[in-house]
């Protein structure tokens, strides 16, 4: 077959990039942070831990794709598994008690994986829909123990549960671009993230005695604890990004909810299947969630799936009551995707990944130390193969980037090869976790250059 010309392929993936902006509705494509930058990158293949765009062009992807691929890039076994079902089976028929054996044995995975009593999984397609599940859960749960009025639901702000209108409203921002959507959807309160190194309560641990943590108490009280259904939070958050919580603030969180009759709902969308260290955020906590969400890693992003796990305290209620769960996605535990979690959680357990991403992130952790010689690096933090280096105009105040100097920094990082997102001047590393240590220092190597020229363009004003 004759070789395309040079000229050709540029011709063919410009004409890709303008048919894609005009046809396809890409997602942030409006915020110059987040966006590539001509507003569309078009990718053609993947390997390991990086990806090559439509104009050959190859990127070490610390972002993981959106901190989804979990086992990396290119896993022929999950095509392979993912064939052979299509093969058998592709759907069940709905609504009428019809399930399938990927579907059950993934279930009964989950129920072995996860922490403590949780037991019983609903199956949905994305991690919004998952939230969305669990706070309908959490609120009939109140009402068949008698408590007809707890309807209200507490979050931290600054969160990211989603982007369907209930889960926008628990993750609280601030900005006129959240205007659009207003109002949000009412019974939903806030309080504080326990970001020490900007405490919005301006306190300092361990002086502060976790007035963060005590703030909930603070709220359910104000509420009217008869009012208040369940609260919702990441393990670690990491939209802020990455504020890992203190020792002592999980445990209180959970005796807060417990002394309240508060359910304690811990969205693992991101923290879940090994990204922090462990198999799931809350783990280091040694905490257990009345209901949990994953999603993303729970495939590795090859195939759409999420999940709602209940605790057994929910399912007896619910077991007890005979009163349906009024709640059903079409595509909800479709038997392919499930058949891609379970080859994909079988790669985990081969390649002993969660044990990898602590091992990778301890050399992470020293390696990384030396950027703090740079004037612009204010903060340092994370845990596993999760971490942001939060970059300041000025360590003493803190000063933060705005947006368009995050799209600069972003762009730079894009043009020597790395792939990754940058807020408030934070650059996140969260990899797919089978990254090696050679990759980690060819991540560090760009960032400590990328930040180098930055301090030079600054001082040059
Ligand atoms: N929860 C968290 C913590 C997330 O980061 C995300 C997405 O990034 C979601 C929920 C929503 O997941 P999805 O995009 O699959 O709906």
């Amino acid at each position: 077959m004759k070789a395309r010309s040079k000229e050709t392929a540029v011709n063919e993936a410009k004409a890709l990039r303008d048919m894609a902006l005009e046809h396809l509705w890409i997602p942030f494509s409006m915020r110059e942070d987040l966006t590539a930058p001509d507003g569309v990158q078009v990718f053609v293949k993947e390997d390991g831990c990086r990806v090559i765009d439509v104009n050959g062009r190859s990127y070490l992807d610390a972002y993981a794709g959106l901190m989804y691929k979990n086992v990396g890039y290119g896993r022929k076994e999950i095509a392979d598994a993912v064939y052979a079902q299509m093969l058998e089976l592709t759907s069940p028929p709905g609504g009428r008690g019809g399930t399938t054996v990927p579907a059950v044995k993934l279930a009964a995975k989950l129920a072995e994986i996860t922490p403590g009593d949780l037991l019983r999984t609903f199956f949905v397609t994305g991690g919004s829909e998952a939230n969305e599940t669990a706070v309908k859960m959490a609120k009939q749960y109140q009402r068949l123990s008698d408590f007809a009025n707890r309807y209200k639901i507490i979050a931290r702000m600054g969160e990211y549960h989603g982007s369907t209108h209930l889960t926008m409203s628990l993750g609280k921002r601030t900005g006129t671009a959240w205007a659009a959507y207003e109002p949000l959807v009412p019974g939903v309160r806030h309080i504080s993230q326990p970001y020490c190194y900007r405490c919005p309560l301006e306190l300092q641990y361990p002086d502060c005695g976790l007035a963060c943590a005590r703030e909930l108490e603070r709220v359910i009280q104000f509420e009217s604890k008869e009012m208040v259904a369940a609260v919702i939070m990441t393990s670690i958050c990491q939209s802020l990004p990455v504020i890992i919580p203190p020792p002592d603030y999980w445990p209180k969180i959970r005796s807060i909810c417990d002394e309240n009759g508060v359910l304690l709902i811990d969205d693992e969308v991101v923290c879940g299947f090994g990204r922090t260290g462990k198999m799931f955020g809350i783990e280091h906590w040694g905490v257990t969630p009345d209901i949990m969400t994953v999603a993303k890693g729970l495939t590795s992003g090859y195939a759409p799936l999420a999940a709602c796990i209940a605790s057994s305290k929910i399912t007896k209620k619910f077991d007890e009551s005979k009163e349906p769960f009024l709640h059903i996605f079409t595509f909800g535990g479709n038997p392919i995707c499930c058949t891609a979690a379970l080859a994909n959680l079988e790669i985990f357990e081969r390649e002993k990944l969660v044990k990898r991403a602590a091992t990778m992130g301890e050399y992470f952790s020293k390696q990384v130390q030396t950027l703090y010689e740079h004037s612009l690096v204010g903060d340092i933090r994370g845990i596993g193969l999760m971490w942001a280096i939060e970059l300041v105009k000025d360590k003493k105040t803190k000063e933060s980037f705005t947006r368009e100097e995050d799209k600069d920094i972003a762009g730079k990082l894009r043009e020597a090869g790395i792939l990754t997102a940058v807020t408030g001047g934070a650059i996140r590393f969260l990899p797919p976790l089978i990254i090696n240590k050679d990759e980690i220092d060819e991540f560090l190597t760009i960032v400590d250059k990328v930040i180098g020229e930055l301090e030079k363009e600054l001082s040059a004003g």
